[in-house]
């Protein structure tokens, strides 16, 4: 279609989760104003790939759900613009993420995220200056299924008759969900999940996964590298949650306090509140099995098989009052956390507590 130059003003690509539509839409972009394309290629040199391989390119816009984040100021409007340092951050680092990891990206995990009528607002705005280079302008709207009646109608009749030389490219997990307003204006392309050897490469050689692993991620993937990436990062949370937890408990068991300190200082250096959160909720959980194992009820704590063992021995040593109280701990942390308390303090304090009431 680049070649032809025949490019359809709007189009949307439809694909399961991670599936890859978005490095595909990059990549097309890319492709499209690249000053010396080769062997149907972006050159990757010029200033446009240049600034596309930052995702930075001044034509290229784009709009994806957002609301309310504690990233912006209390002046500042939830719109896609103020909140694309994020976007940006994340789409460089895994252009296959998936929908709630942009929402932790963007900070408004658990909220409902919507493309809202300041985005139609926005884009009028953008495409009424003229291009500030030579090649195409580029609105690119993921998840179009997020956008409500009146942003649809707002944008219906620009991206019917868009100005010259500027493309609507929508990116969508539910096209069944996409305002029909929209979608019946658009040229759709399903993004077919990927074979599982294809996985498997992008894995080892885009993301330096080792073989083995993206072997087996790829075979239980469903042809979506973001998922299985997802479960590649929730299984190294895992491992490295259970390893702090493991050494915070069996310093404070031990009686050995210097441990147990050190501990807590490297659950404060886990690198964003997204993950120290992610830690008391995970530290929470194994108190709540601790504690079904101590009142002779581990059939149905739900510890894994390798879990047992630490968790039995943690159960066996501590007092009774123990789980309670360190449930509490965990929990106190969060809400510290979530009021930007500092995260050293918050956990030498956790493990001071720890320490005194285990047993
Ligand atoms: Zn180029």
């Amino acid at each position: 279609m680049a070649d032809s130059g025949r490019v359809p003003h709007a189009m949307l690509f439809y694909e399961n989760e991670g599936c890859g539509a978005l490095p595909l839409v990059l990549n097309f972009c890319r492709y499209l104003n690249c000053r010396s394309p080769k062997n149907g290629k972006p050159c990757g040199e010029c200033p446009s790939c240049r600034q596309m391989a930052k995702l930075e390119h001044p034509d290229i816009h784009f709009i994806f759900p957002v609301n309310t984040s504690n990233r912006l100021s209390s002046s500042e409007k939830p719109i896609s613009a103020a909140l694309l340092k994020w976007w940006r951050e994340l789409a460089l680092s895994n252009p296959y993420f998936l929908e709630n990891e942009l929402y932790q990206a963007l900070g408004i995990e658990g909220k409902a995220a919507a493309v809202a009528v300041a985005e139609a607002k926005y884009i009028m705005e953008k495409l009424s200056l003229s291009p500030l280079q030579d090649g195409y302008k580029a609105v690119v709207v993921w998840l179009p299924e997020k956008m409500n009646a009146e942003t649809a109608n707002r944008l219906l009749k620009i991206v019917e008759e868009p100005p010259e030389k500027t493309l609507f490219i929508f990116i969508t997990h539910s096209p069944e969900k996409v305002l029909q307003t929209i979608f019946s204006r658009c040229q759709s392309f399903r993004v077919p999940p990927a074979s599982r050897e294809e996985v498997a490469r992008i894995l080892v050689e885009r993301f330096n996964v080792s073989e083995e692993q993206a072997q087996v991620q790829a075979a239980v993937s469903g042809g979506s590298v973001g998922m299985a990436l997802s479960r590649l990062g929730d299984r190294e949370d895992y491992n490295r949650n259970m390893d702090l937890f493991a050494d915070l408990l069996n310093g404070a068991l031990n009686r050995d306090l210097s441990v147990t300190l050190e501990a807590a200082e490297n659950i404060a250096a886990l690198p964003s509140r997204e993950k120290l959160k992610g830690f008391c909720i995970f530290a929470g959980d194994c108190i709540r099995k601790i504690y079904m194992i101590k009142k002779g009820m581990s059939s149905i704590s739900n510890a894994t098989e390798q879990e047992l063992p630490f968790l039995t021995g943690i159960a066996k040593g501590c007092g009774d009052a123990f789980c309670p109280k360190a449930l509490g701990y965990f929990d106190k942390a969060t809400s510290l956390i979530d009021r930007n308390v500092n995260q050293k303090i918050v956990f030498c304090d956790l493990a001071d507590r720890i320490y005194l009431s285990i047993r």
